[in-house]
């Protein structure tokens, strides 16, 4: 059975509750109108952009399929809308599912075998495929075949069926926890990096011009610049100083209200929240700065292993505010004095 691609829990609501999480929540789903549709309306990540283009160009110079492409990084990066993107790029179907989603080998066999040529099937959280469906993908990406056996015992046969030339993108949060055989399958690795604020800024430009709200630019910088790198959170940060600029009756977002509304959130001025306060203040006074390791961390702070490992630390460790260390995970000085704390070694 095929269900819906989650990027969360099974209700598709953020896990964490957080407006600074970066995972989808059912808002998020429901602003596909927010989601760029070409290249040039996809912001940032030049470097990225510049290899596609050429693949891509290649590929339709040679009516040939692209390459399978891997795309990895934190959640809310732009991975599920890059992949929108090289479909409409290559003028190519697309076919949307995930790793869990994907509950047994005949399912996936399935999905491979109603594939067009050039079609792109992309799976999110590729990392989180079963093992032995991950099987059916290797002949399947290297050979466009399907391998399977029929009948049983003596009279068992292999059979292999073809498969049209197809393109898989794959996107995982964790590119560390994907097979090396399925890993080396993937012609091109690209890994997103976070965005700057002036990238963001446009992104929050560009989204309230489609939410029907003017926003002055050092408004949209002050957004952008508490996005912690990231387009899904920008996004959702416009929406909520939208409704506090709305409920105050102003028909365009200043910076007054966008920073009345951020501070309303508990959003300071780096983009941090509640949780990653916690995070670090569990580190600082309850490990003496750390190390301490992700269970014990988890344990102390009440958030998931894996919502601390995926969505809370990334930013953190991009602030310099947490080191990971081989005995786990460290506050910087930094870290102390954003708290205001006297960092002591
Ligand atoms: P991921 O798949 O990495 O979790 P998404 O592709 O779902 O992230 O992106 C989340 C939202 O952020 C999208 O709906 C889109 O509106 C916005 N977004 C992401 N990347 C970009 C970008 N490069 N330019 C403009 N908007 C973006």
């Amino acid at each position: 059975m095929i269900k819906s691609h989650l990027l969360n829990d099974d209700d598709g609501f953020d896990v964490t509750g957080r407006l600074v999480s970066n995972l989808s929540i059912e808002e998020d789903e429901q602003e596909v109108s927010l989601r760029p549709h070409t290249m040039s309306e996809y912001v940032g990540q030049s470097k990225i952009k510049k290899n596609l283009e050429v693949y891509i160009t290649a590929a339709k110079n040679r009516h040939d399929a692209l390459d399978h492409v891997l795309l990895y990084g934190p959640p809310g990066l732009g991975k599920t809308t890059l992949a929108h993107v090289i479909a409409s790029e290559l003028g190519a179907q697309i076919r949307v599912t995930s790793g869990p989603a994907i509950e047994r080998a005949a399912d996936l066999a399935a999905i491979l075998t109603n594939l067009e040529k050039g079609d792109i099937l992309f799976i999110d959280e590729i990392h989180r495929l079963n093992r032995n469906i991950e099987e059916v993908l290797y002949p399947a990406m290297e050979d466009f075949s399907l391998d399977f056996v029929s009948g049983k015992g003596p009279m068992a046969r292999s059979i292999r069926l073809p498969l049209k030339h197809f393109t898989l993108i794959g996107a995982t949060t964790r590119a560390g926890m994907l097979s090396s055989p399925l890993r080396d399958r993937f012609g091109m690795s690209l890994r997103l990096e976070m965005y700057e604020p002036q990238e963001l800024m446009q992104i929050v430009t560009r989204s309230s011009g489609i939410l029907n709200i003017s926003i002055d630019p050092d408004a949209a910088l002050e957004i952008a610049s508490r996005s912690r790198g990231t387009p899904r959170i920008a996004n959702r940060l416009l929406r909520r100083v939208r409704d506090f600029a709305e409920y105050d009756g102003l028909n365009r977002i200043d910076l007054a209200i966008a920073k009345k509304a951020l501070s309303h959130m508990d959003v300071d001025e780096l983009g941090l929240d509640v949780t990653d306060r916690s995070v670090l203040e569990a580190i600082i006074d309850k490990f003496s700065g750390g190390p301490v390791g992700l269970d014990t961390l988890s344990a102390a702070t009440s958030e998931e292993a894996t919502t601390i490992e995926d969505v809370v630390e990334p930013f953190l460790i991009q602030l310099g505010f947490i080191t990971r260390t081989p005995r786990g995970r460290m506050c910087t000085p930094l870290a102390y004095k954003h708290l205001g704390r006297t960092f002591t070694e």
